[in-house]
């Protein structure tokens, strides 16, 4: 195993996890590799077909993808192709089944819908695995959905004693069990690798859309276009990416532009021009980047809150691959939180829904948190982090000004508690700053012994409040049928009892910008 590392790849060692994934593939067992953006997925199924002189069959997701792959292969003597429609050699097929690759990729499509005849000749020529990369587009929990995933399944029957192995960089537990499940797979060896990327730096901003932001937005681009790093720009919409990056060109930075509207001849372009650095800014909607291999990117920007924080991982996850220091900043204002009816409209089914309604709400909460970012992200993906600070996110690093706010947060988690959890933060909020609108009278809120105690902060105050009494554990929001309610945690509820309207222990929470506005 190490003589074909070096040989081939010219490493000296494995990193962890590498050689164990290997080894059970050679033992026949299906795995399920999670492990970080770079950390080095690939080479799990890269090595197998060079020990052992047959096939690895690789699905992956995008065209443009597999022909990277295989180019970088085959500049490293390892004979691999591809199948799919841009494929202009009309031998590859026949080559396929006979077995002469290494590797071969193709698209889930063409897994699916080649002939079982196909699978035939290639059996009998040898194959050692059949892997799935990104295979989270396999669950509707993961943040790639693809149908087509789904129908993976029909191959196991085909595929008898070949071992799958499914990589992905998203870690979840439910997206984890769906991969599991759907690709049928028995007694999986799943190695969950570290998430943790030390090297990037977390920070996020509530902003306002217009010029001021754009030039601020320019500053601190420049800061790394003399170094010879790049950024990408990510964007919600196609609108925004073309205002950013006109306002860009404006200011005379070269950038490139990808959507998906644009035609695929301009998206292969703008994707070379970035790659060769020819432009130091890319600014895309998230169709750019998947599988994205360029070492120096030192910065993603996300101007728009993303859909989830799986999403927000894996494409902030894209700067700093080289292990050097890069920074992640999301920028968002208050309408991005709308947005929940817009993604929802591309779905009927109800579970699906659900998952995109929480998922959104999740990245909301990432926004306005107010403790450690990276200790939050390492979390929701089931990796344990036992210190309260990282040291490297906007959190961490920047002291704010600390007060007690034992009485609001006392008066906002008794409000909660009285509306017994049916609802958003509006209606407690409502309910302090003593509205007498008809839902409040309707529900007889207005009788509360608390209803008007709050009249002297603004509703934003309060939500600023409840975001941090959410990041630090007293609250808790749920989705209940596709809202979002909220309710006191049982930390929060310890705290109420030990509490009285005329006496409350102290609660020490750092001032935000919310609440100086
Ligand atoms: P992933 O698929 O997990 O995102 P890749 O497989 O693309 O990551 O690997 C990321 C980078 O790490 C690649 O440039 C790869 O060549 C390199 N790499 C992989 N394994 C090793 C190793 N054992 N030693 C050194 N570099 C490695
Ligand atoms: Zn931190």
């Amino acid at each position: 195993m190490e003589s074909i590392l070096k040989k081939y790849f010219g490493y000296s060692c494995f990193r962890p996890y590498q050689k164990e994934v290997i080894e059970k593939i050679m033992e026949g067992r299906d795995s399920l590799v999670v492990m970080a953006t770079g950390s080095g997925k690939s080479l799990c199924y890269q090595v197998p077909p060079l020990l052992v002189h047959k096939t690895a069959v690789v699905v992956s997701p995008l065209i443009s993808l597999m022909q990277d792959q295989v180019m970088a292969l085959k500049q490293r003597g390892i004979k691999a192709e591809y199948l799919g429609s841009t494929q202009t050699d009309p031998t590859v097929l026949t080559k396929s089944e006979n077995g002469l690759f290494d590797l071969l990729f193709m698209t889930p499509e063409r897994a699916c819908s080649i002939p079982v005849s196909f699978w035939s000749k290639l059996l009998k020529a040898g194959i050692c695995l059949f892997a799935v990369d990104e295979a989270h587009c396999i669950s509707e929990w993961g943040h790639n959905f693809r149908v087509e995933y789904k129908q993976l399944d029909k191959l196991r029957g085909i595929l008898l004693n070949v071992p799958f192995v499914g990589l992905t960089a998203t870690a979840t537990e439910k997206v984890r069990i769906d991969i599991v499940s759907s690709l049928k797979m028995k007694d999986p060896y799943v190695p969950i690798g570290s998430f943790d990327r030390k090297n990037l730096f977390y920070g996020v901003k509530r902003i306002d859309r217009g010029l001021p932001f754009i030039e601020e937005l320019v500053q601190e681009i420049l800061k790394f276009v003399g170094s010879g790093g790049s950024t990408i720009i990510y964007c919600t919409t196609i609108k925004d990416v073309d205002q950013i990056f006109k306002s860009l060109q404006d200011t005379g930075i070269k950038a490139g532009i990808y959507h998906g509207q644009m035609g695929s001849k301009a998206r292969e372009e703008s994707h070379r021009l970035f790659i060769r650095d020819e432009v130091p800014v890319m600014v895309a909607t998230v169709a750019f980047g998947m599988g994205i291999d360029k070492p120096n990117i030192r910065q993603v920007i996300h101007y728009g809150c993303p859909k989830s924080l799986e999403s927000y991982y894996q494409e902030s996850g894209r700067c700093g691959r080289d292990g050097i220091a890069s920074v992640c900043w999301l920028y968002y204002t208050r309408a991005d939180f709308a947005k929940a009816d817009f993604y929802c409209g591309e779905s009927q089914n109800e579970n699906h829904r659900r998952a995109i309604v929480e998922s959104l709400m999740l990245a909301q909460q990432y926004c306005v948190l107010t403790t450690c970012r990276r200790k939050f992200l390492l979390e929701h993906f089931g990796e344990t982090f036992s210190a309260d600070k990282c040291g490297n996110c906007d959190n961490c690093m920047v002291s704010k000004r600390e007060l007690d706010m034992s009485r609001e947060a006392f008066l906002l988690m008794a409000c909660i508690l009285s509306c017994r959890g049916n609802w958003g933060l509006n209606m407690p909020i409502d309910i302090l700053r003593g509205s007498r609108s008809k839902k409040i009278l309707d529900a007889q809120f207005d009788k509360l012994p608390l209803h008007g105690l709050g009249k002297d902060k603004s509703s934003n105050w309060w939500k600023a409040l409840a975001n941090q009494l959410i990041s630090n554990g007293y609250l808790v929001e749920t989705i209940k049928d596709i809202y979002r309610t909220v309710s006191v945690s049982s930390k929060g509820e310890k705290y109420l009892c030990s509490a009285s309207p005329d006496h409350q222990p102290p609660l020490v929470l750092p001032l935000t910008s919310e609440m100086v506005d």
